[in-house]
């Protein structure tokens, strides 16, 4: 033994690093972890509607057999970074300002590492998906929130002018919403393009749920704001677009001088998304687009879950966007949402998430569930039939 180094006692320390004990507790990952038997779960957002495209699985197939099995350009599949750059609002250079991730989540993580030292503050709009929590922890960066009342969810103007500061660093922004469906209006988009351009800080967009925009209502960008446009680093996302959550195929645009930090991060964690995934994609998405409309059939849906959930007592509205109804329980019930979800599960056979993990005060979550909607018309049927006892 070296006697500068005196051994400590393995139980001198806590495990593991400060950055991972301020994960948030995952308290929808073990609801659905509990899930099991005859359950209709409409807790996840895992797509069970669309069907994944039988193109796409054929050629994913095909691209594992033809040798594409070996690393891929970190950047992403050049055909692909086309592609996605043709889909997007003002077109982004592929060589320069789109990167393919693992997933919106590693998007996520990356833009937060790329964007944000340990102790700035980082601006989350509630209630907001649980993740976004994470990937601040992670970077080291501080939360600082900003409430919204239901059943609007909008927040208020001067609520979100005030979280502005000297020490914010980051915004992040999730327009279609996880858990509300809802749409950032123009006016709040404009404000905070108004404030990050005061306070110098940069919009992390999670867009992942733009394709299901419904009845008229128009997505817009963080990249088409502007002001915002060179400061902001949008995530996107196929899991949900076209029901391959498991390929774990994401992205990132932002303008170049952001985009080197990103690949930076990208090359530093995963190194790059699946190679043989990548290129089915690029090879059998853009001839999909012919004819597929998601959102059309995703909009029958929502009004299926809205229907059922309000014929059974529930108060909900229905989201403009996403796949998501945050749904009030106050004329059902005095629990809170755990056990209200918990003994729905138990009655009815209805799974539904409990919304106390999109609020840094999970009180605030007590009188919501979220119910996923992304699923096929039977099973939405089922739900109606378990919840309100008729056919
Ligand atoms: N962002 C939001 C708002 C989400 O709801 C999800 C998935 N639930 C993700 C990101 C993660 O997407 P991905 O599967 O592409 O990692």
């Amino acid at each position: 033994m070296n006697p500068s180094h005196p051994r400590t006692t393995p139980t001198s320390r806590p495990l593991g690093a400060e950055r991972v004990r301020r994960l948030p507790g995952g308290g929808l990952v073990g609801l659905l972890k509990a899930a099991g038997g005859d359950v209709v779960n409409l807790a996840a957002g895992t797509p069970g509607w669309p069907a994944t495209p039988p193109e796409l699985i054929k050629h994913a197939v095909h691209a594992l057999h033809e040798g594409v099995n070996q690393y891929e350009n970190p950047d992403g599949n050049a055909l692909l970074r086309e592609w996605i750059a043709c889909s997007l609002p003002g077109r982004p250079d592929p060589a320069t300002e789109l990167t393919v991730t693992a997933g919106a989540s590693e998007a996520l993580a990356v833009a937060l590492l790329a964007a944000v030292d340990p102790g700035d503050e980082v601006i989350l709009l509630e209630p907001f998906y649980e993740n976004f929590l994470s990937a601040v922890a992670l970077a080291g960066g501080v939360p600082r929130f900003v409430p919204a009342q239901g059943p609007d969810w909008a927040p208020d103007p001067a609520a979100l002018t005030a979280a502005f500061g000297p020490r914010t660093r980051a915004i992040v922004l999730n327009s279609p919403a996880n858990p509300t469906g809802r749409l950032l209006t123009d006016e709040e988009l404009d404000l905070i393009a108004e404030q990050c351009a005061t306070w110098d800080v940069v919009a992390v967009s999670d867009e992942v749920y733009a394709p299901y925009v419904y009845d008229g209502a128009r997505h817009r960008s963080a990249a088409e704001v502007p002001g915002l446009a060179e400061r902001s680093i949008v995530l996107g996302s196929f899991s949900k677009s076209h029901s391959v959550s498991g390929w774990r195929l994401g992205y990132l645009r932002a303008a170049e001088p952001w985009t080197r930090l990103l690949r930076q991060v990208h090359i530093a964690t995963t190194g790059g998304a699946a190679a043989p995934l990548q290129h089915a994609m690029a090879h059998a998405g853009p001839a999909l687009h012919d004819g597929w409309d998601p959102a059309e059939s995703m909009r029958t849906m929502r009004d299926h879950a809205v229907r059922a959930l309000t014929e059974a007592g529930f108060s909900c509205s229905a989201p403009r966007g996403g796949i998501y109804v945050m749904a009030g329980i106050a004329g059902l019930t005095d629990e809170p949402s755990p056990r209200f979800a918990r003994e729905l599960a138990e009655r009815t056979g209805v799974l539904v998430a409990p919304a106390t993990p999109f609020f840094a005060d999970p009180r605030h979550g007590d009188p919501y569930v979220r119910v996923a909607f992304n699923r096929p018309e039977a099973t939405l049927l089922e739900a109606h039939r378990r919840l309100t006892g008729r056919p």
